[in-house]
Formats: C-alpha cells, structure tokens, sequence
C-alpha cells in the first residue's frame, strides 16, 4: 500500500474527517488552477513534435466499449436523460470479439468497459465477455466502471472476481438512501448496498487482487459520507490494500447540458477553459458503441452519442482506416473548427504525455 494510501485509511479509520475534507477541496482547487495553467502553456506549445503526434495516427491507450447504452440511473450531473429517445441496445458477442481482435492486432493491451452513457452490468452478455477477454494473454489490463446497481443480477458480482477483472470503480452518490436518490433520482439503494455487500464479501472470500474503488458523487461532506451507518458496516471494515474510496466535489457540464442549479449541496461546476488550442486529449479515446459504431471522447455526449465525433462502424470499416479520421478531427480542432460537442463543454484537457 502506498504512504498517501496509508495516511488516508488511517484518516478515515480515525476520525479526523475534516482534514479529509479540506485536502480534497484544496486539492480540488489545486488541480483546477494547475490544469488551467497547463492549458495555458500547452495552447502555446505548438511546437513542431506536439502538433505532429496530435495530428498522427494514434492508437487508443485503452479501447472503451459500450456494452450497453441503456442506465438504470439518472444522475442529476449527466446527459444522459437527454437521449431517451435515441436508439438503444445491447452489443452482441459478435460485434465485442471484432472490435477486440482488431485492437490486439494493432498492439492494445487495456480494455475498459465504460460505456459514453448506460451501464456494462445490466448487459445479459457481460459473463461471456469477461470470460473471453480474460483469457486474452494479449490483454494486460480489464477494467470496469459502473454504478453498481445490477451487481447481484445473474451474480454478475462473482464473474467480475472470478475473471480476475484489475479495476471495478463503483460510482454512487453517498452511503445514505435520501442523499442518494437526490443525485442517482432511482430508488435503486437498497439494491446496490446488497450488490456491494456479495461484492466484498466475496472478494475477500476469494482473496481476490482486484482493486475496487467507490467513487462518491455526493452533495455532503466527507464527514458526513463517513460517518453514515452503511459506511461504517458495509465499507469501513473492508478498506486496504484493494478497496478504496473516492470523493469527487467538482462536475463539468456535459457539453453544457449540465447547470450550476442542477447540482445539490457541496457540488461545483466546473468553468469552461478559455485556452483552446490544442486538441482535447479525449479526442485520443475510441469507444466501441453497443453497435459496432465507433465514436471518439469515451465522456460526453450533447443529445445524441451519434454525432459528429462517431468515426466508423466496426463492421464496415476497420480500426486503423479510424486512427487518420481520429486525428483529422484533432487538426480540425487545433484549426479552431470545434465539433459542436466540445464547444462549450469544460471536460475540456489538454497536454496529453506520450
Ligand atoms: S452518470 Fe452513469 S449511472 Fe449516472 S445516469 Fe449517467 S450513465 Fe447512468
Ligand atoms: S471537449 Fe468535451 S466533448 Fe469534446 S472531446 Fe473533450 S471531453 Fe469530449
């Protein structure tokens, strides 16, 4: 475990809450300045090397997949509400082994199922996936985020374990029911608390490695999160070596769909960057849609997922003829012509290292 780790179990355990709580906003308010400061810099480092990777061919990092495109939650920080009309679905075994044949070939090694919008669990064919992608000893690194609503469906739970799945990141909003459904808007608590406790039984059970992380979208303090009753019986005994906690104070605006009066309590919004210039790092970011479509920026979505940013279909065009539309659609960003998406949203980065 790392010292930084060490120091914030200890913190947790012990009850000095509101030294948490003030890190996390200082640290908050750092990193926003310091990521405005590197947008500044890195809208003036139109070197000759930076311009040129970012208007390469680059293969994804990681390839993202939507196994599904439907959630059962309706957060009050996302746009998904504002695609209930659009298309939706499941991706089949077919479309999942094509798109990942293809990226092995390629060289990827790290696959995440992180979906634009919808949530991975509530896939009936997410047990097959984990269990052929597992077996890849090409694939260095499966990771998962979710809300964690579906765990206990078909034990689901146990596939992600069993299948040795890295990184399970749990997204929900506090350890207390009405807080909860003031963000997630479900009445999905009592589920998702019995979801997490198979979870974490089962994985130290298992004596599993598989780094699991709660990351607390809430509009209360830390130390009110802590010192919830299902915290204290359902995580507090738990946390260590792979199971972690995170809380997350700042939200950008989806495209600028999200509003300052949309959130509650203790939650922020997130400015619009005013240093553009470089292209957006998540126009680096490939996510294969739940049917076969592949769309750049695995984040955010204004309305529609099939938008300007979708840059093929698996099926009709292969990966690598998608890395040059990839990085067409970065030059055009670095020449000021913005895909409409991108041009008010402050998930906005910048200053991408490779
Ligand atoms: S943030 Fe995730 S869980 Fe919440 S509504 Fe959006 S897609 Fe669903
Ligand atoms: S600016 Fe926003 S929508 Fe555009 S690529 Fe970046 S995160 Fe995605």
């Amino acid at each position: 475990m790392t010292i930084k780790k060490k120091i914030k179990i200890f913190i947790l355990r012990s009850g000095l809450y509101s030294y948490l709580f003030t890190a996390i906003n200082f640290k908050r308010k750092i990193a926003e300045h310091l990521s405005y400061l590197n947008l500044f810099f890195s809208a003036h480092a139109n070197n000759k090397r930076t311009y040129k990777i970012y208007t390469s061919d680059v293969l994804p990092d990681i390839l993202n997949f939507q196994v599904a495109s439907i959630c059962n939650a309706n957060c009050i920080f996302c746009g998904y509400g504002t695609t209930l009309k659009e298309k939706k679905g499941f991706m089949n075994f077919v479309t999942f082994k094509k798109a990942l044949d293809e990226y092995i070939a390629l060289g990827g090694k790290k696959i995440l199922f992180a979906p634009v919008y919808g949530d991975s669990l509530l896939d009936p064919g997410l047990g097959d996936k984990l269990e052929y992608v597992s077996k890849l000893k090409e694939i260095a690194q499966i990771g998962i985020i979710t809300n964690g609503i579906a765990l206990t469906k078909n034990n689901i739970y146990k596939s992600l374990i069993d299948n040795k799945i890295n990184d399970i990141g749990i997204s929900l909003a506090d350890f207390d029911e009405k807080a909860y459904q003031e963000v997630y808007r479900v009445e999905a608590y009592k589920e998702l608390m019995r979801g997490i406790e198979d979870l974490l039984s089962y994985h130290a059970q298992q004596n599993s490695l598989t780094n699991i992380t709660f990351h607390l979208r809430s509009p209360r303090q830390v130390r009110q999160i802590v010192e919830s009753d299902d915290f204290i019986k359902y995580i507090k005994p738990y946390l260590g070596d792979h199971i972690d906690i995170q809380f997350m104070y700042s939200y950008d605006n989806w495209g600028g769909l999200i509003k300052k009066e949309d959130l509650r309590g203790l939650m922020k919004l997130r400015g619009i960057p005013k240093f553009r210039k470089m292209s957006c790092d998540k126009l680096f970011d490939f996510c294969v849609l739940f049917d076969g479509s592949v769309r750049l920026c695995a984040c955010r979505t204004k309305g529609t997922q099939f938008d300007e940013l979708i840059i093929g279909n698996i099926h009709t065009e292969n990966l690598v003829g998608m890395l040059g539309k990839a990085a067409s659609i970065r030059l055009k960003f670095m020449e000021n012509d913005l895909p409409p998406v991108c041009r008010n949203c402050s998930f906005y980065t910048a200053g991408k290292k490779f």
